[in-house]
């Protein structure tokens, strides 16, 4: 019985997780979805292709549409939780698209993380910078931004709605290591993690010992970018120190194993690192290399990936499940969220397994991973919070976000 106040949900024919946690994305490339320049490109080849020509073509209603179209999918595959690597800003760009992005992430009720990017240094070395006009801030911009940011919208506590990151997009590519150890202590002064992408692919690490003579990440080792406060996107040319390096320090990963597949990147070690201790996340990574923000997608892949790549050990349902929750959680340090218990935010994603295909199931509480996509929503609670009622995301028109996100790619071709 519902007391004042209350609502009853029916659950008939459900089975419950918790919300997932999505540790990595760009939710701006959700106009960049399948550009056919890039359909068929390598990460470097992508980059110059797909994301940095049209960087500074990204004004802040066009962000908008994107991050909309984006948080929208991500809520309706059961994400509560999304964490965004933003790298939009340059020299002379408006910072207001990290600012529009927690507007729209409050306006769908998620818990939202800003991992606010940029470059320090142009062209050059970095692959995407080299093909584009634009010009990389200063470090009294970037950092000026984020302790704007931090002072705005930053809460620490453990169910925090709003966080703020400190997450330079590359750091072999995108600013001088002198600066590394000097944004880690500045990050850490503030109170703010790190997050940035490392090891993506072979040419990355190639790169990282012709030019440092180091591992990745004994490079970043060697700049002060390791600890339980720092989390990595990617993570897939590993060698076994590094990978004991990551579990030591309590450096966690974010695994995104479509986006690898997709630019061909290679296979992340996950089983491994996750027997060493590393801490694991699932993230989608941007939808221009991925098409997909499904974070029920990531996990079923995840479970197949390893088993087809190493032996039926290497992974569980059970286990992508926990990565891409309580694992998400973890490494973004939001202690109340990620898990089904009493005491903790109230988190949670209700998925309909009444469809034909989930008939014959032994074992329901797998279904909508084991069974892969579709899986649909029936409703998604995010810190107590209705953000999905019976499969639609309240308030939204979704005529009017199609059509915004048609013209969105029509000024974006
Ligand atoms: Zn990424």
């Amino acid at each position: 019985m519902a007391r004042e106040n209350e609502r009853v949900i029916d659950a008939s024919s459900c089975v419950v997780y918790p919300g997932w946690v999505n540790t990595h994305h760009h939710l701006f490339q959700n106009l960049l979805k399948a550009v056919p320049a890039g359909i068929n490109a390598d990460l470097q080849e992508w980059l110059a292709a797909v994301p940095y020509p049209r960087l500074a073509r990204f004004t802040p209603d066009l962000a908008r549409i994107a991050a909309r179209l984006g948080l929208a999918e991500l809520l309706l595959s059961g994400v509560t939780t999304c964490a965004d690597h933003h790298y939009l800003y340059h020299a002379k760009g408006t910072t207001e698209t990290g600012d529009l992005l927690f507007e729209e992430a409050a306006a769908f009720g998620m818990r939202f993380v800003l991992c606010r990017g940029g470059a320090l240094q142009a062209a050059g070395d970095h692959p995407g910078f080299a093909n584009s006009v634009l010009h990389p801030e200063s470090l009294d911009q970037m950092l000026g931004d984020i302790e704007r940011l931090k002072s705005r919208y930053h809460d620490a506590r453990p169910d925090s709605m709003r966080r703020v990151v400190v997450a330079p997009t590359t750091p072999t590519f995108s600013l001088p290591p002198a600066l590394l150890p000097e944004i880690a202590r500045a990050a850490r002064g503030m109170g703010l993690r790190l997050h940035t992408h490392l090891s993506e692919t072979r040419r990355y690490v190639d790169f990282c010992q012709e030019k440092f003579g180091m591992l990745p990440v004994e490079f970043v080792a060697e700049h002060e970018w390791l600890g339980p406060d720092v989390w990595f996107a990617h993570l897939v040319h590993l060698e076994p120190a590094e990978i004991a390096m990551l579990a030591e320090t309590g450096s966690g990963c974010s695994h995104c194993p479509v986006s690898n597949a997709r630019l061909g990147s290679g296979i992340a070690p996950a089983p491994q690192m996750a027997a060493a201790g590393v801490p694991m996340s699932l993230g989608v990574d941007g939808v221009a290399s991925n098409e997909s923000g499904s974070m029920t997608d990531e996990a079923h892949f995840a479970w197949l990936l390893h088993r087809a790549a190493q032996q039926v050990s290497a992974t569980t349902v059970e286990e992508t499940i926990h990565w891409g929750t309580a694992g998400g959680a973890g490494v973004l340090g939001l202690d109340a969220v990620g898990t089904l218990e009493v005491g903790k935010a109230a988190d949670l994603v209700l998925y309909d397994v009444d469809a034909l295909r989930f008939n014959g199931f032994h074992d329901m509480a797998i279904a909508p991973v084991a069974a892969g996509e579709p899986s649909k929503v029936r409703y998604s609670i995010a810190n107590g919070r209705v953000v999905v009622d019976d499969g639609e995301i309240p308030g939204l028109d979704l005529d009017e976000l199609r059509r915004d996100a048609r013209e969105g790619v029509r000024r974006l071709l």
